[in-house]
Order: C-alpha cells, then structure tokens, then sequence
C-alpha cells in the first residue's frame, strides 16, 4: 500500500512538472530547475551505491553469487542508454529549446516514450524498495521524486518544443507519470519478479543520475549548481540517519 501511495506521489510530480512548464506566464525557469536536478543527482547517486546496489547482491538468489545481479545493473545502465539516446535521436534533461532536432515526426515521441520507459523503472524502484523494507522504500521515494518535477517539465518542454499544443505538452507529462504507475503497481502484483527488477531499476537509476543530470548540470556556467550535487549527497546522508533515528 505504501508503495501505491508513495509511487503515486513521485508521478504527481511529472504532472507538475509539466504544468509548471505549460504554464502561460512564467519566470526563470532554467536556474530554478538546476538546483533541484543537481540535489536529485547528487542524492541519487549517494542511494545507488551506498544502498541499492549492496541490498540487490542481497537480495535471495543472488547470495554470494554478484554476477548475475551485476549483469542486470549493466542491462540496466544500457536499456536506458538504448531507448533516451539510440532509438530517440535528441533527448537532454532541462528545458528543451532545440526545435530543429525535433522537425521528425517520431524524434518527439521517441523521446517521450525513452523518459516514459526510464520513469516505469522509477516505479520499480520506489515500489521493489519498500517490499525489500520500508526503510529503504522512503529513501528511493525522495531519491526519485527530486528528480521527478525537472522529468515532468523535461518532457512537456520536448513536446512544446516541436510546436505542439500546451494540451499535448501535459498528456505527454501524464503519460510518464502513468508509466511510473504501471511500475509501481507491477511490481506490487508480481513479487517474484523483485530480485531481476531491482537490480535492473539500480541500473537505470545509476545512468539517470550519471548519464542524464550530471551532464545537464555540467552545461551550467555557474559551479554552485555543481556544489549542489554534493549538498544533494550530504542529504541522502542526513536523511539516512533521521530515519534511522525516528524507526521509519
Ligand atoms: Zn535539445
Ligand atoms: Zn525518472
């Protein structure tokens, strides 16, 4: 249940992400939206290693055998550089303001359809988390959602960006925070599936926060929005221990 609720959350948020970006009248958007990618980096990245990728050696049939499971993180790690970067020709994190790259009628929804695969994993992780522990669980959930409100606007962004309606722009928004839904509620009914699905997820995850906000961040001309990943990195740490300290 908790799952369904805190899953549920994380795709509220690439709903609002998409209306913020659809919005008719709306200042900075670029600079207010660094700091929340570089934070959702940095706590990503401090999540994967220091827990998703130690509980998925863990987890039952992968006991003393940390091939298997590495292998998924590395199916992980590529699917998602298949399907944002080799079938969708142009896709970047942030606001999308290349109209020349998306003149070709499939480039968009290519593009759509890559966020909306790497979101149904956003899913799978929040949703595998709490089955393994609830504990676990509420860390993916913040881990995700940081990342959740750029991912939205990242996607109405393309999709306005092609010259589409604002209409357009929210459904495609809807339709990543659908797809991070069927994730969580996969998940949910079929178990068994946990120990293939979470390493996978932490594969995903891993290039989310190297492959696709890092370098988003790197474009930047400021470095505070650099120091941000670190800061983002000093939170999962605090967050980690203040749910230690409450039982959560
Ligand atoms: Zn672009
Ligand atoms: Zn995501």
């Amino acid at each position: 249940m908790d799952a369904v609720i805190f899953g549920g959350m994380a795709a509220l948020a690439n709903v609002m992400g998409g209306l913020w970006v659809t919005w008719p009248r709306l200042i900075a958007r670029r600079s207010l939206l660094s700091y929340p990618l570089a934070l959702g980096a940095g706590f990503l990245l401090a999540a994967v290693f220091l827990k998703v990728l130690p509980t998925s050696l863990d987890l039952d049939p992968w006991r003393g055998r940390s091939t298997p499971p590495l292998i998924l993180v590395l199916a992980g790690y590529l699917l998602i550089q298949l399907f944002e970067h080799t079938v969708a020709p142009h896709f970047h994190f942030g606001e999308e303001t290349h109209a020349e790259a998306l003149s070709g009628r499939h480039v968009v929804w290519a593009a759509v359809g890559g966020v909306a695969l790497h979101a149904f994993f956003d899913g799978v992780a929040i949703a595998a988390g709490f089955h393994v522990e609830h504990r676990l669980g509420v860390l993916l959930f913040i881990a995700i959602l940081l990342h959740k409100l750029p991912e939205g606007f990242t996607v109405a962004s393309i999709v306005l960006a092609s010259g589409r309606s604002r209409r357009a722009a929210r459904w495609a928004s809807a339709a990543v925070a659908v797809a991070t839904l069927v994730g969580v509620l996969l998940v949910s009914v079929a178990r068994g599936a946990i120990p293939y699905a979470f390493p996978l997820s932490a594969g995903v995850t891993l290039y989310v926060a190297a492959s696709d906000l890092i370098p988003e961040i790197n474009r930047e001309t400021r470095s505070a929005s650099s120091l941000v990943v670190f800061l983002g990195v000093a939170l999962y740490y605090m967050t980690e221990k203040m749910l230690e300290a409450f039982g959560l």
